[in-house]
């Protein structure tokens, strides 16, 4: 049996009486296919039987499959569908949350690095500055070491001199005698 049936044609957008065939590629190379047969898609436990027909547009001319199922499993095909959707939405959501964290992230630690490579810059100056410091401090304790020299020294020179006095002032004392 064909034709009759007012179907909508994929091609052309539009409801026609579109015929139920042998598919094109049946008629090219000789091999029998029935026109309209009943399949099932197995998906582990799931199982959608099917009514598969090839369909011809008399306008347009073009061919297709038709395949008629039960409606309850239409339903559950196009929630699954749905959900399956909704769960690609979320997970890009995720996605584009963490590469804005990233982004972030990246950004820290470029500042990161810069401060560092500043601060190396920083702790170079303050080497110099602290070998600076060393200069002067070898320098303030050897001008300590002279200052104690010749503190002694002079030390040495005043008992010197005190002990003079003293022979003047006794032979002072002597004459005045
Ligand atoms: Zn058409």
């Amino acid at each position: 049996m064909s034709g009759g049936t007012k179907k909508y044609c994929p091609k052309c957008g539009e409801v026609h009486e579109v015929k139920v065939i042998s598919p094109d590629w049946s008629v090219k190379t000789g091999w029998p296919e029935k026109t309209q047969r009943n399949f099932y898609l197995k998906r582990g436990d799931n199982k959608v039987q099917y009514f598969k027909r090839n369909m011809k547009c008399p306008e347009t001319y073009h061919e297709w499959y038709s395949a008629e199922i039960n409606y309850n499993d239409l339903l559950d095909l196009c929630n699954s569908k749905k959900k399956l959707t909704d769960e690609a939405v979320e997970l890009n959501k995720t996605i584009e949350s963490q590469q804005k964290e990233i982004g972030a992230l990246k950004t820290t630690e470029s500042i990161l690095r810069d401060s560092m490579r500043s601060q190396e810059g920083i702790l170079i100056i303050y080497e110099d500055e602290i070998e600076g410091f060393e200069d002067s401090i070898k320098a303030f304790k050897n001008s300590q070491i002279d200052l104690t020299l010749e503190y002694e020294q002079k030390s040495d020179e005043l008992r010197e001199l005190k002990n003079a006095l003293q022979v003047i002032m006794k032979h002072v004392e002597t004459e005045e005698v």
